[in-house]
């Protein structure tokens, strides 16, 4: 394995350097550290997305560039450099975006995956839960089902993106030993999100979600 830049990863690696230090630097030193808007995170990611920012590594066919992941790890790197507050919603995005093309069914796929491609939506990925961290195994979320919908109730903690998803995916226990992925749209009457204030990266949001009696689809 070849652990020098090829002259594609060269090129878009400068590219994106120069834009970050000549158009977004300013923007955040003059932002300060507060907590970034929807809006302001938008625009932002859709000039992220014209680098190939959480498009690099996805598929053509759904509107990716069918680059690889070294490529978006490359690009990434270029952001966290500058602003980690603006690099996380970015991270979280393309490995929701990865986790609906590989697993969701067509319509959701097909609701949300371009505008994450885009810059436009936001994803959250909740695995963690406040007494469940690196065992995965142990999530105590449930989530049951009631005709069409599944019912979610539980607690998850560190979201990162809560304050500002479209989307929430959220990891359930659905049987005994049995964890599924539930796409549940921001929003979702049962579903409530509280910001948590951290020593650092407070301009993006980590999120604590509460889920009372939620319902969604998968
Ligand atoms: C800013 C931020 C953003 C985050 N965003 C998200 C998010 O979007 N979605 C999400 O689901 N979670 C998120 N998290 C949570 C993060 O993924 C968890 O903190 C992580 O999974 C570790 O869990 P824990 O903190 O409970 O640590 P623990 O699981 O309690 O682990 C503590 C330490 O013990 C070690 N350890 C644990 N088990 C073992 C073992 N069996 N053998 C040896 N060592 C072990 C771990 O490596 C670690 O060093 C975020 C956290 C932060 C701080």
């Amino acid at each position: 394995m070849s652990f020098l830049m090829t002259e594609e990863q060269k090129m878009a690696t400068e590219g994106l350097r120069k834009f970050l230090n000549k158009e977004i630097k300013p923007q955040l030193e003059a932002h300060g550290e507060g907590h970034f808007s929807k809006e302001q995170l938008q625009g932002r990611h859709q000039s992220l997305a014209e680098f190939g920012l959480v498009c690099a590594p996805h598929p053509e066919e759904f509107g990716g560039l069918g680059m690889d992941w070294v490529t978006h790890l490359l690009l990434w790197e270029e952001v966290a450099v500058v602003s980690l507050d603006l690099a996380m919603p970015p991270l979280i995005n393309v490995v929701g975006a990865d986790l609906l093309i590989n697993n969701a069914p067509e319509h959701i796929r097909d609701e949300y995956v371009p505008g994450l491609l885009s810059g436009e939506k936001f994803i959250a990925v909740g695995i963690s839960e406040p007494d469940v961290g690196s065992d995965v195994a142990a999530v105590k979320t449930r989530a049951v089902r009631d005709g069409n919908d599944w019912v979610l109730n539980g607690e998850k903690t560190w979201i990162s993106n809560g304050e500002h998803m479209d989307l929430f995916v959220c990891t359930c226990k659905t049987g005994e030993g049995e964890l599924t992925h539930i796409a549940i749209p921001a929003g979702t009457p049962g579903m409530e999100v509280r910001g948590i204030p951290k020593m650092a990266l407070n301009s993006q949001s980590t999120s604590q979600i509460f889920l009372a009696d939620a319902c969604a689809y998968r």
